[in-house]
């Protein structure tokens, strides 16, 4: 049985975060920490209700690809061990597993994660800058993450991409110093379109559209245009060079149409699209108790999709909504 919404759209792409938690205190997503306890009303998904979740995904609701993310996934407490669990799944069923990472703790685990199949990494930097890095996340693990990002790139994932959001006259300056230094690298760079949250002070005079930042782009470098079956990203090979790079226009040009993504938090809440504010069925209760199938769990997972809405509300009512916080949702 396929996941399938009220608009007829797809939903084989899960997006589960791990730990509503992270390490890092990014201006644009969590500049005070102040949301790390946010969801500590219910506990997080243990490891056994996670594998139970995506067996049911993967199994019995034909999903293809499931991406772990947060808070900061890798800072989760034995993590490399749910992920060698993870693995004993991949063998039965036919999914891509893929990690959102902001890179701090990745470089020692690279090796093990690749033995575990996991298949596609995003490593979250905003900048080349190791003074700038230091102020947009309010921490100093430039070297780490930058040194993860090389690593990562030779150790032979399917894909690795670098998730840079931009702003103005925090960033916007570094497109083309990005492109010139990854050029010569097998990677994608996704510039993403500045989104508003709760609590991350989202101003309008630092928003960049994806057509402002391709201009920039285009004034240094020749792009060529790359036809993909979704919309979520824009993508361009830079000619001359290996580099994909695309632009994610959750804002100025949303994709809903052909949104095939769901999300779960970390305390297994659904969340039928990235900004719909109300938390949707709770799955943690059902997956704790012994007496419901999981039969019963793909059935309540298709019927809580009936509620998705057709797109997401416009900029301004985003910068209204409460209690939409990236460091729960999981980006
Ligand atoms: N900690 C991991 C990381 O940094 O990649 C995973 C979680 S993070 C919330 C997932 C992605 O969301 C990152 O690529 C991050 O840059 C992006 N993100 C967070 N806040 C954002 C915002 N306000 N606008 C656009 N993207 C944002």
């Amino acid at each position: 049985m396929k996941l399938v919404d009220n608009f007829n759209r797809i939903h084989d792409y899960i997006r589960i975060s791990l730990i509503d938690k992270c390490d890092l205190k990014c201006i644009y997503c969590n500049p005070t920490n102040s949301f790390a306890h946010f969801d500590s009303n219910n506990a997080i998904l243990s490891y056994e209700e996670l594998y139970q979740l995506i067996k049911i995904l993967v199994r019995d609701l034909e999903v293809k690809k499931v991406r772990f993310t947060g808070g900061e996934p890798l800072i989760r407490k034995d993590i490399l061990k749910f992920f060698r669990i993870i693995a004993s799944l991949k063998h039965k069923y036919d999914f891509e597993i893929g990690i959102t990472t902001n890179g701090t703790q990745l470089i020692e685990k690279l090796e093990s994660l690749y033995q575990f199949g996991v298949d596609r990494l995003n490593i979250s930097l905003d900048t080349l800058s190791k003074s700038k890095c230091i102020v947009i996340t309010g921490k100093d693990y430039f070297d780490q993450t930058l040194a993860s990002i090389h690593k990562a790139m030779s150790i032979g994932f399917k894909s690795v991409k670098v998730n840079a959001v931009i702003m103005k006259n925090i960033n916007d300056d570094e497109l083309n110093s990005f492109v010139d230094y990854f050029k010569d690298y097998p990677i994608t760079l996704r510039f993403i379109e500045y989104m508003p949250f709760t609590g991350n002070q989202w101003d309008d005079s630092k928003f960049m559209s994806w057509e402002e930042m391709k201009t920039e782009i285009d004034s240094k470098y020749l792009l060529a245009a790359i036809r993909s079956d979704g919309k979520v990203s824009k993508d361009y090979f830079v000619k001359g060079t290996n580099l994909k790079i695309g632009f994610i226009s959750s804002i100025s040009n949303h994709f809903c149409d052909s949104c095939n993504r769901l999300r779960i938090t970390a305390s297994g809440r659904m969340k039928n699209c990235l900004f719909s504010s109300a938390s949707n069925v709770s799955l943690k209760k059902y997956l704790s108790d012994k007496s419901i199938s999981d039969e019963n769990i793909a059935e309540i997972i298709k019927n809580s999709l009936q509620k998705k809405w057709f797109k997401h509300p416009s900029v301004d009512e985003l910068v209204q909504l409460k209690q939409n916080n990236m460091m729960s949702i999981g980006g």
